[in-house]
């Protein structure tokens, strides 16, 4: 005869696949019943819509039969009350505040890739969210936190206009049809057109919570599309996020790079490696006869790359489509080979990153 404690043993084999901890010690476990060779096992999901319910409920099934070929085993699903959501929560940010985990809650992020620029409209938007495609084509689990607050373009060019939801874990990032997972002020505001006239220390915040409070699971990248420029916003998130690399946006026409390699200073300032140097907008391809034209002179962006130590990550053409794509919502539909080596020497350093750690899992 089995009896409750060995069912409760069994079941704290159980992980909740996302938060990564046992069923029973999340307290999904609400009531064990147990009777000759019936045993009746209720578990109460973190929010009633639990997408992982399915998986959840097989493998604690799966569990408990272990314990005894001739069980009969019913699981009932239910959902947290208000009060065991809060205990939840209390329970694993008191793990997590014992963890040395850079991001301090439930995330397990493996790189944070910061896109800078030296100015705006050098299309430093354009690119991270190419990269942040390029990547999610190759498989990675990717999310994009739109930090430039005054200038928040992430939402309009994956046509996201979901507004985050709030969980017990904290708030939600939606996700893009590829399945990339999305923040950014735009996001909170009733009109995306409303201008964001915060001053610096409310921009700060804005970032440091986009870290703290959103639930972005496990990711392999974390691409954060910078404020333009160097400033304090952009140092804001230097200091504060545990930034694995920069990847540099510039455009031929942008004074040589001048500034380009201020943010360079900056990031070394800061220690924090550049990953390279993307040209942007260096060439246009005439749709009748296919040549390519160098409409603002050839830059010297590899040169100042190599002065720079770092990788020189292509040039980008002008392309009317990506343009009319990305203002459509619809930049997911675009496919372009000069993204290729930003996207591959990411990709590498993302699998030669060590695998981040989760609360409580260290030792
Ligand atoms: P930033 O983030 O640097 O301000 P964006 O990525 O928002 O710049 O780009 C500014 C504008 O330029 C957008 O309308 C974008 O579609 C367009 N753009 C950027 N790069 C290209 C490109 N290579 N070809 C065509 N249009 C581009």
């Amino acid at each position: 005869m089995i009896d409750e404690e060995q069912v409760v043993e069994a079941l704290s084999q159980v992980m909740d696949p996302e938060l990564r901890r046992s069923i029973v010690e999340l307290g999904m476990v609400r009531e064990v019943d147990t009777e000759a060779q019936r045993v009746k096992v209720t578990i109460a999901l973190t929010v009633p819509n639990c997408p992982l319910r399915d998986q959840i409920a097989q493998d604690a099934r799966e569990a408990v039969e272990a314990l005894d070929a001739g069980l009969e085993v019913e699981i009932a699903l239910t959902s947290m009350t208000e009060d065991e959501r809060d205990r939840m929560r209390k329970t694993l940010q008191a793990q997590s505040r014992q963890s040395t985990l850079p991001a301090g809650n439930l995330n397990r992020i493996k790189t944070v890739i910061a896109v800078m620029s030296g100015k705006g409209g050098v299309g430093k938007s354009t690119v991270a969210a190419m990269l942040a495609i390029g990547l999610r084509r190759q498989g990675h689990r990717v999310g994009v936190l739109d930090s430039d607050i005054t200038g928040p373009s992430i939402p309009k060019l994956f046509g996201v206009q979901t507004a985050p939801s709030m969980s017990p874990l904290g708030i939600m990032p939606p996700q893009t049809s590829l399945g990339i997972k999305i923040m950014s002020i735009n996001l909170m505001l009733e009109d995306e057109d409303q201008a964001v006239i915060w001053r610096g220390p409310m921009i700060a915040n804005a970032i440091n919570q986009f870290w703290n409070d959103v639930f972005w699971g496990d990711l392999d990248t974390l691409i954060v599309d910078m404020p333009p420029g160097t400033s304090d916003a952009a140092i804001t998130v230097m200091q504060n996020l545990p930034v694995t690399g920069i990847v540099l946006v510039t455009s031929p026409q942008d004074l040589a790079g001048m500034v380009v390699r201020k943010a360079a200073h900056m990031a070394e300032h800061l220690d924090i490696p550049l990953v390279g140097v993307v040209e942007n907008m260096s060439y246009a391809v005439c749709p009748h006869c296919g040549e390519h034209y160098t409409l603002f002179g050839k830059g010297d962006t590899r040169t100042m790359a190599e002065a720079l130590n770092t990788h020189f990550l292509g040039e980008i053409g002008i392309d009317p489509q990506m343009a009319t794509l990305g203002d459509h919502g619809a930049i997911e539909a675009y496919k372009n080979d000069d993204f290729a080596d930003l996207t591959q020497i990411v990709a590498e350093m993302v699998t030669k990153a060590p695998a981040p750690q989760f609360a409580g899992e260290q030792g």
